[in-house]
């Protein structure tokens, strides 16, 4: 009598193409050029980084390029245990950071800290890669980093979270 199959393991892999659009292209691209721009709302004067093409708020169309800061601060987090991504040993952290001068959150990995003293409100700054590697991809910042500033109070995050 055979032994029944009920399950095998084969690897998987997933190649494709990103075509960014326009307001992804502009963010790409300064992205490239080692600066996060973002774009302002017309009515609400929300700077949305990355840009997204029109401010899901007041339905218009964002208009001004604005360059924000390269350091922020750390609005949520989570704690990946779980040793999916290759090139980092778990315990690590992704966050959602509020950057200086942007009022939507975006979300990289955290290095340089231990997991567990990672906290809301910590100021971190971009670390890039070397002038020569920049390209219009989120790898072109390697990870943010603590600033050792004081942590930002949470009144000036608490409508970002
Ligand atoms: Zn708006």
């Amino acid at each position: 009598m055979t032994e029944r199959i009920v399950g095998i393991k084969t690897p998987i892999k997933l190649e494709y193409t990103y075509t960014p659009g326009l307001a992804s292209s502009r963010y790409l691209n300064g992205v490239a050029r080692g600066k996060l721009i973002g774009q302002r709302c017309p009515e609400c004067s929300k700077v949305y980084v990355p840009a997204r093409g029109c401010c899901p708020a007041c339905g218009v169309t964002l208009g001004e390029e604005v360059e924000v800061a390269q350091s922020g601060t750390i609005t949520t987090f989570c704690v990946v245990n779980l040793p999916f991504y290759q090139a980092i040993k778990p315990p690590y952290v992704c966050a959602s950071i509020l950057l200086d001068g942007a009022d939507m959150a975006l979300f990289h990995l955290i290095q340089e800290v231990p997991a567990e003293e990672v906290r809301m409100g910590m100021r971190v700054e971009a670390v890039w890669v070397e002038p020569g590697e920049l390209g219009p991809t989120m790898e072109s910042i390697r990870y943010f980093r603590p600033t050792g500033e004081p942590d930002a109070d949470y009144d000036s995050y608490k409508e970002h979270l």
